[in-house]
């Protein structure tokens, strides 16, 4: 790790040995450096601090897959392909890649494929958005499932994982309770694979960040040529597969029924690597967030030490 404290006038000493005992997440080279850094320092010590902690806790990722509907699967009483058939979600809408059948990675971009829709009944999925704001931090299914009134045999939360480790992230980074101040919640969300398919679970962004423009870059190899670059603009939920709800028409649902906060979520594409593309998409400002859900769930809130070691 590089001394927080270079460039502050005097040379560095040597290599950052000392880190600061407080957060741990910065290192100086000496006591000189670490007192002259510290008026920068103070202010982001005790978030780093309460973050550093936290990173600990992102091996105990409760949002990364569902207890609850996969349980059947593991235990091997049914195959994927079975689990889905039997709920009448097999091979259709948003579920074409949850298993070996049909459409893989590779075939992202051939639009026929994405969907948004759950293809099932309204009680079953999060189409709409929720009835009363989140009360107190989600961190568990069962939260999510009683907060948004969804039965827990429901299989959402086997596509909701990707939106809620988002959310979940932002909490463990310490910014849940500053999304209200944030007004674009910048995130950068690296290797993407077969969400890439199924995009139109990140409208749940607009139900657990009401109020909040929320921005994914969204940047890895699997990202097709074709689509480099593009931007989707989600104004609503994933549809249910009833014809007559309200989710089928307009955009109100995601506007949000909860206090006529206005939120949107903004998607784009980038296909490359990251320490390629980072200059070019972090050129106007940096992310609150850089996250990687596909790498064993890695996630770091973007201050400038992880940010010079992401580059390097
Ligand atoms: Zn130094
Ligand atoms: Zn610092
Ligand atoms: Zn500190
Ligand atoms: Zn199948
Ligand atoms: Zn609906």
């Amino acid at each position: 790790m590089e001394c927080a404290g270079k460039g502050s006038g005097t040379r560095c000493l040597g290599p950052a040995r000392k880190r600061c005992g407080s957060c741990g997440a910065v290192s100086y080279c000496s006591a000189s450096h670490q007192i002259s850094h510290w008026k920068v320092h103070r202010e982001e010590c005790e978030r780093l601090e309460r973050q550093m902690k936290n990173l600990d806790l992102l091996n105990d990722f409760p949002f990364t897959f569902s207890q609850e509907s996969t349980v059947q699967i593991s235990e091997k009483q049914e195959s994927r392909c079975s689990f889905l058939r039997k709920r009448g979600i097999h091979q259709v809408g948003l579920w074409v890649c949850e298993c070996h059948c049909g459409a893989s990675v590779t075939s992202f971009g051939n639009s026929r494929l994405e969907s948004d829709t759950w293809n099932l009944s309204n009680i079953l999925c999060p189409c709409r958005g929720p009835s009363s704001p989140i009360a107190k931090a989600l961190c568990s299914w069962k939260d999510y499932y009683e907060w948004r009134c969804i039965p827990l045999q429901s299989p959402v939360s086997l596509l909701l994982h990707w939106p809620l480790t988002v959310y979940h992230a932002i909490q463990l980074a310490g910014l849940g309770s500053l999304t209200s101040e944030i007004s674009k919640l910048r995130i950068h969300y690296l290797g993407p694979e077969k969400e890439l398919l199924q995009l139109a679970v990140f409208g749940e962004l607009h139900a657990v960040f009401p109020g909040v423009f929320v921005r994914i870059e969204l940047i890895g190899p699997a990202v097709p040529h074709h689509r480099d670059g593009d931007k989707i603009d989600l104004h609503s939920y994933a549809h249910c597969i009833e014809q007559d709800c309200d989710c089928r028409y307009k955009n109100e649902n995601a506007s949000c029924s909860i206090g006529h906060a206005s939120s949107a979520v903004t998607l784009q594409l980038h296909r490359g690597y990251y320490h390629d593309r980072f200059l070019d998409i972090s050129k106007d400002s940096l992310p609150h967030l850089v996250i990687a859900p596909n790498a064993g769930v890695a996630a770091y809130a973007s201050w400038l030490p992880t940010i010079v070691c992401l580059q390097s």
